[in-house]
């Protein structure tokens, strides 16, 4: 009976959980999406709790209750721009447990001399848990101290680092069979040994990418976690556990399969990394514009905007930085009660995080139907007034078409120069995150608008009043 009803929640659970993707899937329904995916959580755990002894509970919830007040304080208090970061540690997390999974359950099922029938498979399920979980650890905090800024962003190239890569997931495999084939818990050597290998494995993986291609190793290291939790599922022959990881594993790897079609990259070779230079925002070069800028100030933008009858606003990670989407979005309102056609245009890889401007924007209450995604609005430019780039760079490089030396070469990225006139307010020179000198500044028809993204919106809005 019990565990008729445990089923039952697993598989409503399950359900839950693809219905909060599919809901995730679009904006309008988000919401509703967020909803379905913490019911099906909490039934999760319920169902859990529940169809473990209750000699266990104790223990259970003292480390729920410390896990949640760490969870709940992290979140309150995480900026929106260091998202990224979050949920790269996040991921590591799920790694770490994966690792720590696997050591466990061969102790317990192993050390007893345990069930032997159909041994192999759980030692191989073991094996693999381990393996993704270390990859994912060390990957993935890597990625945090990149997108933290606490280590270089700029791809380490080791000489030979594919060889390097080759030999250690050889030796991995090496490790594997002798794993497997080692009688009782005699082979804790080589499940350790491949668990250090692939710790170093995962970390030199994501050293060795960098600058543009960071959302591609978020996702895909989100992607790891689940394949990471689905192999715990195994070990633990949890069902749902194995259910959820699997959809978090195979919505990542979609994820990164539109975020490199974003980029116009093959997966193959972000996986080889040295895309971009340096990551995090640095100074042009010199330091000194690469030619001749013109500047305005914000009553001539505000005059511009008013008079124009068509905007194209490109958001970008000033944006978020500055955190002006709700001026932003006064301004859009009194544009739109004036007359004038207002659109957003959304790059894949603007900000620091998949969807970081959808969430931005819904969080000022933009109206959905004036947000437009990069393939939709490209075309639109050559018959808009204003284009008007706010803290966004590389999404807006043309060097990115024009100059097959440059380090992002063939990322496709917003027309904004085609627009009759273009406006980028951004605080100074310097770069975006791919450390690329930016041509736009310097067309003729680009109007650099110089200061705070906040600072300059609210100077806007109060000339338009
Ligand atoms: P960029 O980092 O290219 O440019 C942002 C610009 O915003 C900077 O040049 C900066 O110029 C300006 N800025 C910063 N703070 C402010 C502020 N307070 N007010 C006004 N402007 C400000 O961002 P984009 O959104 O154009 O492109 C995203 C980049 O991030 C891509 O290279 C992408 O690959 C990468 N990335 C994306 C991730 C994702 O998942 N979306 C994850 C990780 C990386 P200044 O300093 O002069 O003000």
């Amino acid at each position: 009976m019990k565990t008729g009803l445990i089923t039952i929640a697993y598989i409503a659970a399950s359900a839950l959980f693809i219905l909060s993707l599919g809901g995730l899937s679009k904006q309008e329904t988000a919401r509703r999406g967020n909803w379905y995916g913490i019911i099906g959580m909490l039934i999760a755990l319920a169902a859990t709790v529940a169809a473990m002894n209750p000699s266990g509970w104790p223990i259970l919830g003292g480390v729920v209750l410390v896990g949640a007040l760490i969870g709940a304080t992290v979140a309150a208090r995480v900026q929106m721009t260091s998202m990224p970061q979050l949920v790269a540690i996040l991921h590591s997390f799920v790694g770490l447990a994966a690792v720590l999974v696997g050591f466990g359950t061969y102790e317990a099922q192993f050390a007893t001399g345990g069930p032997r029938e159909g041994a192999t498979m759980l030692l191989v399920e073991i094996f693999i848990g381990v393996c993704i979980g270390a990859v994912t650890f060390t990957g993935s905090v890597i990625a945090f101290a990149k997108l933290q800024g606490t280590i270089s962003g700029k791809p380490l190239m080791l000489p030979g680092r594919h060889v390097i890569n080759l030999l250690m997931l050889i030796a991995t495999i090496a490790m594997g069979v002798m794993f497997v084939m080692a009688p009782g818990t005699s082979g804790h050597p080589f499940l350790l040994a491949a668990t250090v290998i692939t710790f170093v494995l995962g970390a030199h993986f994501v050293m060795a990418i960098g600058g543009a291609d960071m959302p591609v190793v978020v996702s895909m290291l989100n992607s790891y976690s689940g394949w990471a939790a689905s192999a715990a599922g195994f070990m633990l022959s949890n069902d749902l556990l194995i259910i959820t990881g699997a959809l978090v594993g195979s919505s990542g790897a979609i994820l990164s399969y539109i975020m490199c079609k974003g980029m116009n990259r093959s997966f193959i070779s972000v996986m080889l990394g040295g895309f971009g230079t340096e990551g995090g925002t640095v100074a042009s070069s010199d330091g000194q514009p690469a030619g001749e800028v013109r500047s305005v100030d914000a009553a001539s933008t505000a005059d511009m905007l008013k008079q124009a009858k068509k905007v194209i606003i490109v958001p970008g990670y000033g944006l978020a930085v500055a955190q002006a989407q709700h001026s932003l979005a006064e301004v859009v309102k009194i544009l739109k009660d004036g007359g004038t056609e207002v659109k957003f245009a959304i790059h894949p890889v603007a900000g620091r995080l998949p969807g970081h401007m959808n969430v931005l924007l819904a969080e000022a209450n933009i109206p959905y139907d004036i947000v437009f995604e990069m393939e939709e609005i490209n075309d639109e430019f050559p018959g808009t007034d204003v284009s008007w780039v706010i803290g966004a760079n590389d999404i807006v490089n043309p060097s990115a078409l024009d100059d097959p030396n440059s380090p992002i070469a063939g990322m496709p990225v917003l027309h904004v120069w085609e627009a009759r006139n273009t406006v980028v307010m951004k605080r100074s020179m310097a770069s975006g995150y791919a450390g690329v000198d930016n041509p736009l500044f310097y067309k003729d028809n680009t109007l650099m608008l110089f200061g705070d993204a906040k600072k300059v919106v609210d100077e806007i809005l109060t000339a338009m009043r």
